[in-house]
């Protein structure tokens, strides 16, 4: 604009993207969003002053044609029409109130946003149990890293990363699996690459060969699915050979002897056998590992996205923990959470079936005690439904209702042919977002929500950094942000709840969180983010978790024996490769928001299918020709890309796109039994050159 920039509103705030949480200031003359520029490099801990294209520039869909500006409910006919928020918000309550009333709050269930700020999931969990009475809420969180947060607790006490995100650059060895962190994290991946220039080891095991495995040391194709096998090869290699931290075994952890038992079956040309990989890079990664005097474990979905996630990380626990590599610079494990706020949104605040705030058991009689006291309502001690088991459960009608806030389920939900049935089928649904997405196409009532550049809150980030978002324009039409609009509704069913900033919120969340007991607007804003545990308003933060001991009954980690279990489903004649999913860097999640990006749309205009070139030349495809993807569940065609980032058994697909929609070919039905997260990255498939037109 012509706009001089000292004329604009500024907000120094958080990006909404992705859980990097890189910081910037934003420039808006309160009709859009102008210019993303660097902060005080002092107030952005993770990023300095980079930021990735998304961060840059990834403001359009905020003014898009189709933002959601005003309420919309069913006319008589069926269609959408415009609606007050009055009307709107009665037939909400009258929807989700006479279920209720029929059924109990049982049958009504929540998806939170992990899009959303820290207060505004706070308040999801406190409606969801004491305005509707159920405790069937969750997040996307069940879809991507449920089995890392089951698995690191089990392990150590927290189900979250251990490091700082400046441990990326400090470490001398770094394992990275499952994790395309270039497309996914880059401004974690430009750190990486950074300390491997200055010297440091970089080792990478995934099955396709990402962008990253270029910069790497080491790169190990695995076959998907058998994670945990390559895991145990190196944590044997490591034990046989005595390579392993004997005082920190000793000092620090318990169940040393039954780790070691677990791994004898898993020599290097057992897991050869099993994983493909040659059995001297089993040799090699696990000399790299030990010998390093401080290693990074990091990992994305390729590790979680499993019948058996958890199995995974607690391996990856074990190997972390019998090398050493916990609460000291440069090591720790680093599960990188993807949506911006998923850490904090969609774990810490506890929209959870299972948890309040702060990760407090709700089957715990005196944690329960204290939020009933506190929230003026009775609790039900038994754990409501994960959100994969929401769509099985509508098929019995034990769930009728749903309040689907900032999350596309009919595009993100495994086998999303079935989960659109029971979109359409249930009783009521409203949906809160910023458009009318593929759910809100099911949807009775829709409500418009705001954008993080329209409200104000904090997010946390993949390394428990709590970080200011800041509004820095009004809200679109007549939108509102989320905590208002809950705020609304409970009331309207019988609440007195009056909130008059999110800072009140969060003082709420302070005294009923230790580990967010000192997190409060006025710190996070003087101190420009603060990492939890932060116990009170003296304690400083937690830059590294673990430094003295773990989170557990005894204060060791408790390391657990594990074998591996096969995927789900296995290549067959019928079904030869192996499809696994995932992201690529112009794009976001499904699309809600990047495909409103124009420049984003030219660099990526749909999903397509990488294949090998030896297996597109057996079946005479060539790159660009359309291909008919076929799973048990669905079929998809998407153009080809040929390419040896795949190897000759496995194709790959992204998650971005409706018309494609990949998760028509995904499995809902097998669930890791711990997390019950499902197997987007292992489904069988059959591969054919398109016939239609
Ligand atoms: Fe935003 Fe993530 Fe890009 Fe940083 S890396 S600018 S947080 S999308």
């Amino acid at each position: 604009g012509d706009k001089r920039l000292e004329e604009l509103n500024v907000a120094d705030t958080t990006c909404g993207y992705c859980a990097v949480g890189c910081r910037f200031d934003l420039y808006s003359d309160g009709e859009e969003i102008l210019a993303a520029r660097p902060t005080d490099e002092e107030d952005a801990p993770v990023n300095g002053i980079s930021t990735c294209v998304k961060g840059k520039f990834g403001y359009d869909f905020i003014n898009s044609d189709d933002r959601l500006t005003t309420p919309l409910v069913r006319d008589a006919n069926g269609e959408f029409r415009e609606a007050t928020w009055d009307e709107a918000l009665s037939r909400v309550v009258e929807g989700l109130g006479s279920i209720k009333d029929e059924h109990g709050g049982e049958a009504l269930s929540m998806i939170a946003s992990s899009k959303a700020t820290n207060e505004d999931n706070y308040l999801m969990g406190k409606f969801a149990r004491q305005v509707l009475e159920t405790n069937s809420i969750d997040n996307c969180n069940r879809l991507c890293h449920s089995s890392t947060v089951a698995g690191l607790a089990q392990t150590y006490g927290y189900g979250a990363a251990s490091i700082s995100t400046e441990d990326l650059e400090l470490a001398d060895c770094i394992l990275l699996t499952g994790s395309n962190t270039t497309e996914a994290h880059p401004v974690l991946a430009t750190r990486i690459k950074q300390n491997v220039r200055d010297g440091a080891d970089l080792v990478v095991f995934d099955p396709r060969e990402v962008q990253i495995a270029e910069y790497a040391t080491q790169y190990s194709r695995v076959k998907p699915g058998y994670d945990a096998v390559w895991i145990n090869g190196i944590t044997r290699y490591i034990i046989e050979n005595d390579l392993y931290d004997e005082e920190f075994v000793a000092n620090r952890t318990t169940g040393f002897e039954d780790v070691r038992e677990a791994v004898q079956e898993f020599t290097p040309e057992r897991v050869e056998e099993v994983t493909g990989v040659p059995h001297e890079e089993i040799v090699s990664a696990a000399e790299t590992i030990a010998e390093a005097d401080s290693c990074v474990f990091g990992w994305t979905l390729g590790l979680t996205e499993h019948s058996h996630g958890t199995e995974n990380v607690i391996a990856m626990g074990n190997l972390a923990a019998i090398t050493g590599n916990l609460g000291k610079p440069g090591a720790g494990v680093s599960p990188f959470r993807g949506q911006n706020n998923v850490q904090g949104g969609g774990g810490d605040m506890g929209p959870l079936p299972d948890n309040f705030p702060g990760y407090q058991d709700i089957a715990d009689d005196e944690i329960r005690a204290k939020f009933e006291d506190a929230w003026d309502c009775e609790i039900s001690p038994e754990y409501g439904y994960y959100t994969t088991q929401m769509f099985l459960a509508a098929d019995d009608d034990d769930v009728r209702g749903m309040y689907i806030v900032g999350e596309n389920a009919a595009v993100s939900e495994p086998g999303v042919n079935h989960a659109e049935e029971v979109l359409e089928n249930l009783d009521f649904l409203v949906v809160q977002d910023l458009f009318v997405n593929e759910t809100a196409q099911y949807a009775d009532v829709v409500l418009p929500a705001c954008s993080f550049v329209e409200k104000t809150g904090t997010f946390t980030n993949t390394d428990r950094t709590v970080q200011m978002v800041k509004q820095v324009m009004e809200p679109k039409g007549d939108s509102r942000p989320d905590w208002k609009i809950l705020q609304d509704l409970a009331n309207r069913m019988g609440r007195d709840w009056n909130y008059d900033s999110t800072a009140e919120i969060m003082e709420e969340v302070n005294s009923l969180t230790p580990l967010y007991g000192g997190v409060t607007h006025e710190r996070v804003e003087a101190e420009g983010g603060l990492q939890w545990p932060c116990w009170d308003e003296d304690h400083p933060g937690t830059e590294r978790l673990y430094e003295e001991e773990f989170n557990t009954d005894d204060g060791k980690a408790n390391l657990q024996g594990i074998g591996y279990s096969e995927p789900a489903e296995t290549p067959d004649d019928e079904y030869p490769f192996t499809l696994t999913t995932g992201r690529v860097l112009y794009q976001y999640h499904t699309g809600t928001m990047t495909h409103r990006e124009e420049g984003i749309m030219q660099y990526m205009p749909s999903d397509f299918i990488e294949i090998h070139p030896d297996t597109a030349a057996n079946y005479g495809i060539e790159g660009g020709d359309m291909v008919t993807v076929e799973s048990r569940r669905g079929e998809i065609v998407v153009p080809a890309q040929v390419t040896d980032r795949v190897g000759p058994e496995n194709v790959f697909v992204p998650i971005h796109f409706a018309e494609s929609a990949v998760n028509q070919l995904t499995d809902e039905e097998h669930l890791d039994p711990a997390a019950a997260t499902p197997e987007f990255k292992v489904s069988a498939v059959n591969i054919s050159p398109y016939e239609g037109e």
